[in-house]
């Protein structure tokens, strides 16, 4: 596995906007997408609806890459529009695959854009075929919006009632008819959606911060299991029959989420710099420098050398001009890869002790280079600590850690990674502090990458669907 390929992916980020005065809402779903862009960075879109028509315009790439020469611009002014940025792990079928999902059915004109994985899609796509339902792609999202429209009797809120039981796994999503903008978010909330108004407008999105982008003050979360309905009469909401128990991916936090997002009531940055601290008080060593592997270690990294003492120093630098779809042609451009897109800083290295800190360790072959990379620039012992625990088990709910075999940490002790990837110590973060780094969210959470308790029972789990698409 080359090093850009061992980085976490999400597999994507949703904004929706209602508006009754200002009409160019697309450009504001721009700029709120723009905003998502860590979420997903292989395809965008957006969808408007304006009269009784939705028009759309999706593409492989980054945000401002396929709306540029115009593109976004040739989409028309309306009341409501959605937005999606997708991170996918296929090939062929990708642009097939980006969303917003957009189609004609019960409740006339419709787009449906999707954060999160379903983990029964293949038993409710194959119901839905005998009963004469066709697809044009293998993304749950499509199977969703065909589901609700078929039950919907020509009332979108009804279809969504009536389907979000039938949806197992992780979904937030933003829904759009000509005259609605709908928000869900699973009845365990394990994918992040709030709400936010700018002037008479209405906002909702994956993250705060993309309200923020878009200069809208944040009003609230969306619940676990709610369905909130904007539309001429203002914001309505209805609670899912399910009973919901809220189990948020704690991943948000340690990794996707941007710093500066407040999710479920807990800054992003505040539970990175608390792991940090919590780190230091567990997992100490004797060092000269702390250093951060950039840029979502950094705010932990500050925070452990705050509380230990030891002094904060930059040891990698990175370059941020290498995107995630960086493509390495052969086998030697692949071993320099991380070469590419970090670099040592020597002199702050040469002679040192260091500690350097990661948010997580997934397949564990990058941090095997940065250990060689730090050594042979002259640090004379390399501690690696980790803001988060050991990965013991895949993730079905959205992140693209699909297999055991993926994970470095399945069957490994602190010590055994600490001599595969050449450390001199390895220490993670227990299950416990971690949870104590986010206690100000007003959710529990899933573990289940950590303890294997999952909010669904894992036999239930459809384990080929990357594989499918
Ligand atoms: S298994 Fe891990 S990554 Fe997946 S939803 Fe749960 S906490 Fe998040």
């Amino acid at each position: 596995m080359d090093e850009i390929q061992d980085e976490i992916h999400e597999e994507c980020g949703v904004f929706g906007v209602y508006s009754s005065e200002n009409r160019t809402v697309a450009h504001t779903v721009y700029y709120g997408l723009f905003a998502l862009q860590h979420r997903g960075q292989e395809s965008a879109g957006i969808a408007v609806a304006y009269a009784d028509k939705i028009m759309y315009y999706k593409g492989m790439g980054l945000v401002p890459d396929v709306f540029s020469g115009g593109k976004l611009d040739d989409l028309p002014e309306g009341d409501i529009a959605i937005g999606h940025v997708r991170y996918s792990t296929t090939g062929a079928s990708q642009l097939l695959n980006a969303q917003p999902v957009v189609f004609t059915g019960k409740c006339g004109k419709m787009a449906l854009a999707h954060n999160g994985n379903l983990v029964n899609t293949a038993r409710l796509r194959e119901e839905l075929i005998k009963n004469n339902a066709v697809f044009q792609t293998s993304i749950d999202s499509e199977v969703m919006a065909v589901l609700i429209n078929s039950l919907s009797d020509g009332d979108i809120l009804k279809g969504v009632m009536r389907a979000c039981p039938r949806f197992e796994g992780a979904y937030a999503l933003v829904i759009m008819t000509t005259d609605k903008l709908i928000a869900v978010r699973d009845p365990y909330g394990i994918r992040p959606l709030c709400i936010g108004t700018v002037d008479d407008d209405i906002v909702v999105a994956s993250e705060s911060c993309a309200l923020d982008a878009v200069g809208a003050n944040f009003v609230r979360d969306v619940k676990p299991g709610e369905i909130v309905v904007i539309d001429s009469e203002g914001i309505t909401s209805h609670m899912m029959e399910r009973i919901p128990q809220s189990r948020m991916c704690i991943f948000e936090y340690v990794y996707f989420a941007r710093p500066d997002s407040v999710i479920d009531g807990c800054s992003v940055y505040a539970a990175r710099a608390e792991a940090g601290r919590l780190l230091a008080e567990h997992c100490g060593v004797e060092a000269d420098i702390v250093a951060g592997v950039p840029d979502s270690a950094n705010v932990a990294a500050r925070a452990y050398a705050e509380a230990s003492g030891i002094p904060f120093a930059e040891a990698l630098a990175k370059n941020r001009y290498v995107g995630r779809t960086f493509i390495q042609p052969d086998q030697r451009q692949r071993e320099n890869a991380l070469a590419v897109k970090m670099n040592a800083l020597r002199a702050n290295i040469r002679g040192k002790r260091l500690i350097i800190i990661d948010d997580s360790i997934v397949r564990g072959t990058t941090m095997r280079k940065i250990v060689r990379m730090l050594r042979e620039a002259g640090a004379k012992e390399v501690h690696v600590r980790v803001c988060s625990p050991i990965i013991k088990h895949p993730c079905h709910l959205g992140i693209d850690f699909q297999t055991y075999s993926q994970l470095v940490g399945a069957n490994r002790t602190e010590e055994q990674i600490a001599k595969l990837i050449g450390a001199d110590s390895v220490r993670y973060l227990s299950v416990e502090h971690l949870v104590q780094s986010c206690k100000a969210c007003n959710l529990n959470f899933c573990l289940g990458c950590f303890t294997g308790e999952y909010p669904y029972p894992p036999e239930g789990f459809e384990t080929d669907k990357l594989r499918l698409e």
